[in-house]
């Protein structure tokens, strides 16, 4: 009885919650405005935390220390347990993310841990952020640096990799590579997983497009700085795909990327890496390489590492430390002065949509945690 009284009052409080939510007219999905004030950079008591968690799961791999606290990290929104969702930046952007001046640079975006439980690209990532950082203490390397921004996520899905037992769905049990508000989401998203994957938990879509806070971190990502192209780091598939313009096609909707340079750099990358398998790998609804690279025609590569291991970390990084070099310096745009009006509009569309849908309502009652 008094479990259910309980019950009943935390579901209250929740439909309160909520009711005031819509309310107050804070929709959790809106993205970002314009502006970028409140991006932080300075080392919160939050982001210290964070960064300890970080250096234990590092133990927990038997990587050397991770160095978290070295980096220079942005934060705006949370997981769904509260972790930062964060992201690190190199090259000049000036303090004030001066869009005009972004918009000059070739900015590559590199985004590891969307699956937690996939371990291998969350080092992979840190082991970029090395790379770049040492890198750039040499004046060579910095100056041909000089028009170039990356922007690196090294965990996306903070919850699902600090979990005892990793998994691939956030806390909500949600795949956030499922969630991405895509054209055919309604149509198709809900569908193919009760039909073809029968309700696998670890390909849940969610309840509704852009539901979840880890995925609305990437589309702000994509919207703040948008990146000329996007490495997204997964395992263990041992393929390298891409989505975008496409040469055989001839499908660009965006006339700032040369389909031509956008395919010479996926086979500089497999070339680079001992001849790394190239496939043409399926996208989904809801899934990024369909919302970016299909939608919006930004090239969007998906590196999948071989194994999920930790234990070939240093493996993974050695094979493609030069593919990775030739991502951030093959420059893949038509012209150097800036994107075109084109691909904002896109983005701007698609911010309406997603604001269109309801707010979030009650988490889910999925158990969380669970394996495959
Ligand atoms: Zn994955």
């Amino acid at each position: 009885m008094l479990l259910k009284n309980t019950l009943a009052s935390v579901r209250l409080f929740c439909l309160v919650l909520c009711a005031l939510q819509f309310v107050n007219g804070q929709n959790v999905l809106a993205l970002d405005k314009e502006n970028h004030e409140g991006l932080h950079l300075e080392l919160t008591s939050k982001l210290k935390a964070y960064c300890e968690k970080i250096d234990t799961s590092f133990k927990k791999y038997r990587w050397a220390k991770s160095e978290c606290e070295t980096f220079s990290w942005y934060h705006i929104r949370d997981s769904v347990l509260g972790d930062p969702l964060t992201w690190t930046i190199f090259g000049e952007i000036g303090a004030d993310h001066d869009k005009e001046g972004l918009a000059k640079k070739d900015v590559t975006m590199v985004m590891c841990g969307v699956h937690g439980d996939e371990i291998t690209p969350i080092k992979f990532c840190f082991d970029l952020m090395y790379y770049l950082r040492d890198s750039l203490q040499d004046p060579e390397f910095k100056k041909s640096f000089e028009n170039k921004v990356v922007l690196i996520a090294p965990l996306v899905n903070p919850d699902s990799y600090f979990k005892r037992r990793p998994t691939r769905t956030n806390a909500r049990g949600v795949d956030v590579n499922r969630n991405f508000p895509t054209e055919d989401w309604f149509k198709e998203a809900q569908k193919m997983w009760v039909s073809k994957y029968r309700r696998d938990k670890r390909r849940n879509p969610g309840k509704s497009p852009g539901s979840e806070p880890e995925l609305v971190f990437q589309m702000n990502l994509i919207k703040r700085y948008n990146p000329d192209k996007i490495i997204s780091v997964h395992s263990p598939l041992s393929i390298l795909d891409y989505d975008g313009p496409s040469l055989a096609t001839g499908i660009s909707l965006s006339d700032n990327v040369d389909p031509n340079k956008a395919q010479e750099l996926l086979i500089q990358m497999s070339k680079d890496a001992s001849d790394y398998r190239i496939e043409n790998y399926p996208f989904f609804p809801g899934s990024l390489g369909n919302w970016a690279g299909q939608e919006r025609s930004i090239p969007t590569y998906t590196l999948e590492l071989p194994t999920s291991n930790p234990a070939k970390s240093k493996e993974y990084w050695a094979l493609f430390k030069a593919s990775m070099h030739k991502a951030v310096f093959h420059d893949i745009r038509t012209f150097v002065d800036g994107h075109t009006s084109q691909n904002q509009k896109k983005l701007d569309e698609a911010e309406k949509k997603l604001e269109s849908y309801a707010p979030v309502s009650l988490p889910s009652n999925e158990p969380i945690g669970q394996m495959p």
